[in-house]
Order: C-alpha cells, then structure tokens, then sequence
C-alpha cells in the first residue's frame, strides 16, 4: 500500500507570493486542499484578499500580505506577518513573476531592469528572508518552491524573461546546495503555456498550435501543477533539492518536425482548459472574452500575440 500521508500537509505553513490569481492561487489552492494553512501575498491586494478568502472558504487559515517583491522590507516585513499570524514558516512558493514582450532589438532598459527585479531579484529576496524564517524555528528545516519556466530552458519569449528564468533554475540550485546543511530544500517548477491572466490574451489560434505542439495534447492549466506543487511541499520530496521539475505535457521534448497527430482524445478538453482562466477573471473583474484576446488584462501582451501572428482586432 502507497503510504498517502507522505503528501499530507496537515498543520503546515505555506505562503505563496503572487497567489491572487494564476499559478500562484492554483498552489495555493492545492497546498490548502493538502492540509496546509497558506498566506497570499501580491501587489493585487483586492484580487489577494479573495483568494485568501477562498483558502478560509476551505477551512484552512489564511491572510492576504499586500507586497511587491522587489521591495526587500516588504519581503521581510511579508515573513514577518505570516510568522505573526502562522507561528511559523514551512513552505514557500516564489511564484510572483512578469513578461514584457517585445523585440530584444528594440526593449528598452527600464522594461529589461523590470523584468529581472520581479523574477529574479525578487525570486532571491523571498528565498532569502524565508531561508532565515526557517532557520530560526525549530525544528529548523523547509520547503521552498521556485517557478521558474520552460524559457529557462528553451528560447521562447524574449531575453529579459528567459534570461531570468534561466537564473531562476540555476540560483535554485545554488541555494539547494548552501541550505541542505539546514534540511531546507529549494526546488523549482518549470511550467509551459499556462491559461491564467498573463496568457487571457492568447489567442485560439495560438492554443490550438500548442496542443499540436504538445504531446499530451491540452494547454496547461493552473490545476496540472497540484501534484508537482503538493510533491515539492511534502514529505515526498525530502530527498529531493536543486531540481527543475518540468510540467510541460512534454511541450520542451519534441523537434516539432513531423505533426504528433492523437490517438486518443487528451485528458483535458478546451472547454476544460478554461476553468480556472475565468474564475481568475472574475476574481480581477474582467470579462472572459471568448476569442482569446483580453485586451483589458494585459494590453501589451494582447499586442504582441496579435502582432506576432497577423491577427487583426
Ligand atoms: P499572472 O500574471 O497571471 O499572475 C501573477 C500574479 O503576481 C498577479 O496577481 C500579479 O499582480 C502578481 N505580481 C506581479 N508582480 C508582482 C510583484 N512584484 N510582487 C508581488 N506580486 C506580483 O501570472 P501567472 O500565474 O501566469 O505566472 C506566475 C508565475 O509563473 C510567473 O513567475 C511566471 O513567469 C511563471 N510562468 C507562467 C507561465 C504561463 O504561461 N502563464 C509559464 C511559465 C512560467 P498584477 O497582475 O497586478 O501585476
């Protein structure tokens, strides 16, 4: 018999920067529905709140910490409120990230200096002020979770974005390598195309050239990183430090030279795909617009897909 309780969060502490919405409210939601008590903190305080409300919703303790983590007091000041409130740190998930598109011929530096304060320099700020978080308590030790991206690994964005990411995997496994000595281990998700508010603005045809492109044929949802999230939190994973974990329905390991063509129907139909995507938008007060391009959400990223694709209004 499979010993289940390994994946039990019963009685633990997560925490989950940018969780309002997207890949950040899907773990949180995932480490909530294991047993664990989880903190959201995003510079969207009204969008956090409710997804803190939803985490209360489910029986489990919750508080929205209004921080951008590019700031190091806010992120300190962040650990702090949880620990108030929690009594103590045992799961971090770094999730809060962003994407200017663009040329790289054209970018300028304020939007590449932006992209790297959020997803690396504040990827670092967190870990560091959790890392002292859980080496205070005791027992000393912890789980923390980088998102990091398949750009780290492929060149699919532009070079600020993948540039960070690709620091995002390595720093993670510089930190596995300095905290082990403290039984912390630090771990890093890799997702593909996620439909959450950063991606509401890809359009059909961009979706459907991903499930062709994807071996398991659907585009990833916030939901498809719940097994790899509750892995990383528990004790399942204890062994495990300095990992990229790649949860990319195989996206990253195909040539892409002959079509994948489906033998049966994927698990997850593109009615199903959107679940969550319009939970977020009602969450952020967005209609969900049924073309694909949300140009309220992020208008630029609306922008460059229409551009990168010849698509008019
Ligand atoms: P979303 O933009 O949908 O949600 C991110 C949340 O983080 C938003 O609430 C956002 O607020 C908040 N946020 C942004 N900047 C900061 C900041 N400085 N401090 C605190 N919170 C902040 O993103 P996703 O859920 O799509 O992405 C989450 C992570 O996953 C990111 O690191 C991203 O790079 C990564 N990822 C995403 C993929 C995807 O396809 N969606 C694929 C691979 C990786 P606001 O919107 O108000 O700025």
């Amino acid at each position: 018999m499979a010993d289940l309780s390994l994946f039990d969060l019963t009685g633990k502490n997560a925490l989950v920067t940018g969780g309002a919405v997207g890949i950040g409210r899907g773990s949180a939601v995932a480490l909530a529905r294991a047993g664990a008590d989880v903190a959201i903190a995003d510079v969207n305080a009204d969008a956090g709140e409710k997804t803190a409300e939803e985490i209360r919703s489910m029986r489990r303790q919750s508080l929205l910490v209004a921080c951008d983590v590019t700031r190091r007091h806010q992120v300190q000041a962040m650990v702090r409120d949880v620990v108030e409130q929690f009594g103590r740190l045992d799961i971090a998930v770094n999730n809060a990230g962003i994407a200017i598109l663009g040329a790289d011929e054209e970018i300028c530096q304020e939007d590449w200096d932006k992209v790297i304060a959020v997803n690396l320099t504040g990827t670092f700020l967190c870990a560091q002020a959790e890392a002292r978080q859980m080496i205070r308590q005791t027992p000393v030790e912890g789980k923390i979770i980088n998102i990091g991206s398949m750009s780290a690994t492929i060149a699919n964005c532009n070079a600020s974005y993948d540039a960070s990411k690709a620091g995002v995997v390595h720093m993670t496994k510089t930190l596995a390598a300095e905290w082990g000595r403290y039984n912390i281990n630090v771990n890093c998700i890799s997702p593909s195309y996620v439909l959450t508010p950063m991606h509401a603005s890809t359009p059909m045809a961009v979706r459907q050239r991903i499930r062709e492109l994807t071996p398991l044929g659907h585009v990833e949802r916030p939901e498809d990183l719940h097994g790899a999230v509750i892995f990383l939190a528990s004790a399942a994973s204890d062994y495990v430090t300095g990992n990229d974990l790649m949860v990319d329905g195989g996206h990253t390991l195909n040539a892409w030279l002959t079509p994948l063509g489906r033998s049966v129907p994927p698990r997850v139909s593109p009615e199903e795909e959107i679940v969550q995507l319009k939970h977020d938008m009602d969450v952020l007060g967005f209609p969900y617009d049924a073309v694909g391009i949300n140009p309220d959400v992020h208008p630029e990223i609306a922008d460059a897909f229409k551009a990168a694709f010849g698509l008019k209004e």
